[in-house]
């Protein structure tokens, strides 16, 4: 991979047609050693937020040992990239096949569940293994969320007792787990979630020895500026020395975002401007679909070196491909005058970003190149910029 200090560094030396995606291994070191040295359990990253190999391999270097996988894919994937890894099968819902291929040939003992028919496929599948640890999962609130996960997945409380039960004479170590929906915007989240896993275990009255409270942790973006981490970890970790569950039970817990998100950007190129719309070279079906489809809105930063300071207007994009929902509402601060063969870069494209990107319409390109200057914004570093609705931002190299 190239090498440049910065995205303006970049477009200095090659003015770049296609949209390039910029990785920080930096940013993503200093995630997983946040993580590792303050999570009081095992953080296991969610691997569908960004299943890079580049950021794997990093990751792994930071003390990362354990990954949720989601699908057969994944789960090769990761074996491959780092061979010693702990792999944790953690969709509900899993084809028995990958299940079979998940045990036999891969070395995964980790499943989540949250029906009697997948515990069923899930034993028929490993032939009644004696040595697996099987979560289940419970449906709770995606209320504090951005993004909800509370409709799809998750044992109803209703069943909840009865699967328990089943699952413990099935497992060898048996966990709850669950979800509290992506981006959560405060720490009561999981509170709220803990004390739905407490109701589980005393009516339940089983031995539970692992306690995964998932992902949801939340990144920086304009307009959601979550409290401290540190918030988080210390209300999970009331809640579990809470539980009644023994001294041995274990903590996991599952980040996909918090873990990725700082790790990249992206430069792409103004190609029209009509009126405070911009028509650039990316959008809906490259890394912003989640600015197309739920109207995220991601930090952007205009590329020159001029320091004049103009005013800015919140823009909306379209992306390249013909169709109209190729569309980002934002809004997105930039300067009155930007204009036609400009170049923006686009921050906190790691999760969720980077890894939705196709080729439809024959747009998208796979250019990547390293760059050492620190992410738009930061929940490690403290630095949350405020949005930028004033001044140009300038960045001179
Ligand atoms: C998506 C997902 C995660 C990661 O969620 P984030 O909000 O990105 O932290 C973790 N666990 C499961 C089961 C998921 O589906």
């Amino acid at each position: 991979m190239h090498q440049h200090h910065s995205a303006f560094g970049l477009i200095q030396a090659s003015s770049p047609v296609e949209p390039v995606t910029l990785v920080r291994p930096h940013a993503a070191r200093r995630a997983a050693r946040f993580f590792i040295e303050r999570f009081p359990g095992t953080t296991m990253y969610a691997v569908k937020a960004n299943p890079s190999p580049d950021l794997l391999l990093v990751l792994w270097d930071s003390g990362v040992t354990h990954y949720d996988v989601a699908s057969i894919a994944e789960v090769r994937l990761v074996k491959r990239t780092l061979p010693d890894a702990t792999l944790c099968f953690m969709h509900p819902v899993k084809a028995e096949e990958a299940v079979r291929e998940a045990y036999h040939k891969h070395g995964v003992r980790t499943f989540s569940l949250d029906t009697m028919d997948e515990l069923e496929k899930i034993v028929r599948a490993t032939n009644g293994a004696q040595d697996l640890n099987l979560l289940v999962r419970l449906r709770v609130s995606s209320d504090h969320s951005k993004l909800s996960l509370a409709s799809k997945f998750g044992a109803d409380p209703a069943d909840v007792t009865e699967l328990l039960m089943a699952t413990r004479q099935a497992a060898d170590a048996l966990g709850i787990c669950f979800h509290v929906g992506s981006q959560a915007m405060s720490p009561h989240a999981y509170a709220q979630a803990m004390e739905r896993v407490r109701a589980a275990i005393v009516a339940a009255s089983v031995t539970v020895d692992i306690v995964d409270v998932g992902g949801g942790f939340p990144s920086s973006y304009p307009g959601m500026e979550p409290p401290p981490l540190d918030a988080y970890f210390d209300t999970i970790h009331r809640s579990f020395e809470s539980l009644p569950i023994s001294y041995s039970a274990e903590l996991w817990c599952e980040p996909g975002r918090a873990l990725s998100a700082e790790y990249s950007s992206l430069i792409v190129r103004v190609e029209k401007r009509r009126g405070d719309i911009l028509y650039i070279n990316d959008g809906a079906y490259g890394a912003l679909f989640d600015a197309a489809h739920v109207n995220w809105r991601f930090p952007v930063n205009l590329l020159r070196s001029s320091e004049e300071g103009t005013e800015t207007t919140a823009f909306s994009f379209y992306g390249p491909t013909c169709d109209d929902i190729d569309h980002m509402e934002g809004p997105f601060y930039l300067p009155n005058d930007i204009k036609t063969g400009d170049f923006i870069e686009i921050g906190m494209l790691g999760a969720y970003g980077c890894a939705m990107r196709t080729q439809f319409n024959g747009f998208g390109s796979e250019e990547t190149h390293v760059v050492s200057d620190e992410p738009m914004t930061s929940l490690y570093t403290g630095e949350v910029e405020p949005e930028r609705r004033t001044a140009t931002v300038t960045k001179i190299f």
